[in-house]
């Protein structure tokens, strides 16, 4: 086919049309301005990871918290921002006031702003990255994890509605198969983009897409927001940006995130000018299962674990203190890369299963998805939910066995290049097992356990009732082989309050915006070394719409 040069004009170029790109066309848009809305993928990927997320929103002393008599305030979650934060660099100046902005933010106005755009949350709050460290120490001291009514589809479909809108009103002009690979700048200030047009593609949502160029194009405006996600899909660059302080970086990894999550934008925009700051802080999951029915490539789902697992290590030695599922993500990964191996055993019984197993993923949950009252009154019913039990049945990483030493010969045989001791790993069930005889211990997995139980949403629906994993009542037993999955991108673009780009110089780059995972949720890395969950999509959301405000008042 022959090649095209499309040139356009706007007031704004978005890149990207994902959750922070769909925020910031739709702040354009209110205002009046004519935006080009540029992405790589085809239209039935609109929305980009966001989609496909739990829909986890971070708040701060919400009306759901207080109905389960959760006391928070926004000291409390800033205590809890900055003792997982770490902030310890220079460059640290932006993404620190980022954090103070969003803490406030989650603690404010994001939840009646989201609640006017038609969010609804489901009203058991959940507890993620639980710590363990102590009141400075990383995690959340409280349960903050709202899950959108709806999940993923239900948070960016006010947003896509918005947009769509404006699109019928000629405000928007929406440009699937758009790839940039350049930004212009002229006189100093980035005045356009340039790119490939790809061929039209037919896959379904989140399938990987073809790369065949059929032209080329170049649009220019007075400003333009990169929105262009993080580097989750390119393994390479995830290997390339690895910190030492989490150990070698893994020679195998899950995508937690579909192919599009390329990083490539980080590079074009660096290569313009913009300053790129915190790029070894990453946001991996150490809880990643093989997919047995993968959309993209290398497709990993992640277990949202309830506590009660026992975590043993590739030789079947126990995690340490506080290393417990879902307490700490990143110590939890150092540790793991110090062992010399990249996989990881949770032990639990069917009755942990049915109350503790939660897959992350929109598509994994239909019941929230489709915003089914039944389906999810259904959890509390017994029985694993259905995603659940097709990994069970299904699933490479999943081993369903009435006794222990089945059990643990189907591990060895499973890892037969890792050197897992089957003495040990009976071991450390049987004494962990003897801990439970008395209603006090010295193992703190067991006392978490039932002080989390006095949290009401836990005892509901997320924590098993304590009890030994060889009760020939609570089995089968399971054993699940866990893999490093690739996330989230927490350093980025540098940006200041109003989501400018920064140059190296720390001066603004006249014309260039960023917003969402590519500015590292904000300022380039507003969650410092850690997080405290549900963080990115709220991230994608106040940056967005910041930098869609401020692009507007500058043109
Ligand atoms: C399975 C899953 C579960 C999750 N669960 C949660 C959760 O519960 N809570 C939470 O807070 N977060 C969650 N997240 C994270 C969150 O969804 C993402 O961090 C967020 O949606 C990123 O949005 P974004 O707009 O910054 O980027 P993206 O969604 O990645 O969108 C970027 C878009 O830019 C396009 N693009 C990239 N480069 C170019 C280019 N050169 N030219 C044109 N277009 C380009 C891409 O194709 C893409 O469509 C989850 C993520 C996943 C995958």
């Amino acid at each position: 086919m022959a090649r095209r040069v499309r040139i356009g004009e706007a007031d704004a170029i978005v890149i990207g049309a994902g959750l922070a790109g769909l925020v910031a066309t739709a702040e354009l848009a209110a205002k009046g301005k004519h935006v080009i809305l540029l992405e790589q993928e085809p239209e039935q990927s609109l929305g980009g990871q966001a989609f496909w997320s739990l829909g986890g929103l971070f708040l701060v002393d919400s009306p759901e918290q207080r109905r389960m008599r959760i006391r928070d305030s926004v000291e409390l979650a800033w205590q809890d921002w900055e003792g997982t934060a770490g902030f310890d660099r220079e460059e640290d100046h932006w993404p620190r006031k980022w954090a103070e902005a969003y803490v406030n933010f989650a603690a404010g106005e994001k939840r009646s702003w989201l609640h006017e755009q038609g969010v609804r949350f489901f009203p058991v709050v959940g507890w993620a990255e639980r710590g363990g460290y102590g009141a400075t120490g990383p995690g959340n001291s409280v349960p903050r994890f709202h899950v959108t009514w709806g999940t993923g589809p239900g948070i960016i479909q006010p947003f896509v509605n918005l947009v769509r809108d404006a699109a019928a009103r000629g405000l928007v002009a929406l440009r699937f198969r758009h790839r940039v690979n350049e930004l212009i700048v002229t006189n100093g200030a980035v005045t356009g983009a340039r790119g490939d047009v790809l061929e039209p593609s037919d896959v379904d949502r989140g399938v990987k897409s073809t790369a065949n160029i059929v032209g080329d194009f170049e649009v220019s405006a007075d400003a333009v927001i990169v929105t262009s996600g993080g580097i989750g899909a390119n393994h390479e660059l995830v290997r390339k940006n690895w910190p030492a302080r989490l150990g070698q970086p893994p020679r195998r990894m899950l995508s937690g995130v579909p192919d599009h999550v390329d990083g490539r934008m980080i590079g074009i925009s660096e290569s313009a000018g913009a300053s790129v700051i915190n790029r070894d802080r990453m946001w991996h999951y150490v809880e990643g299962i093989t997919n047995w029915n993968s959309i993209w490539t290398n497709h990993g789902i992640r277990i949202l674990p309830g506590p009660s697992s026992l975590w043993l290590d590739a030789t079947g030695k126990r995690l340490p203190v506080p290393l417990y599922p879902g307490f700490d993500t990143l110590g939890t990964l150092a540790h793991i890369m110090k062992t010399g191996h990249e996989h990881t055993w949770f032990i639990l019984t069917q009755k942990i299963i049915e109350k503790e197993f939660a897959l992350s993923g929109s598509e994994q949950n239909p019941d929230l998805t489709g915003r089914s009252v039944r389906g999810v009154l259904g959890r509390a019913g017994g029985g694993a939910p259905a995603p659940v039990r097709a990994f069970m049945e299904r699933g490479a990483d999943f081993i369903v066995e009435r006794e222990l030493g089945n059990l643990v010969r189907r591990m060895k045989a499973l890892t037969p290049d890792a050197p897992l001791d089957i003495a040990q790993v009976e071991r450390e069930v049987t004494a962990r097992d003897r801990e439970m005889d008395n209603p006090f211990t010295k193992d703190l997995q067991i006392a978490a356990l039932r002080g989390a139980r006095s949290y009401l949403g836990d005892k509901l629906i997320r924590v098993a009732k304590p009890h030994k994993l060889l009760d020939p009542d609570a089995g089968p037993l399971i054993a699940v082989r866990l893999h490093v999955l690739t996330r989230k991108t927490l350093g980025g673009l540098e940006t200041d309050l109003s989501s400018r780009v920064l140059r190296d110089d720390g001066e603004p780059f006249p014309g260039l915006y960023a917003a969402g995972e590519v500015a590292g949720f904000g300022g380039g890395g507003m969650h410092g070394y850690r997080a405290l969950e549900g963080t990115f999509l709220g991230g994608c959301i106040f940056s967005g719409r910041a930098a869609g405000r401020a692009a507007a008042e500058t043109i």
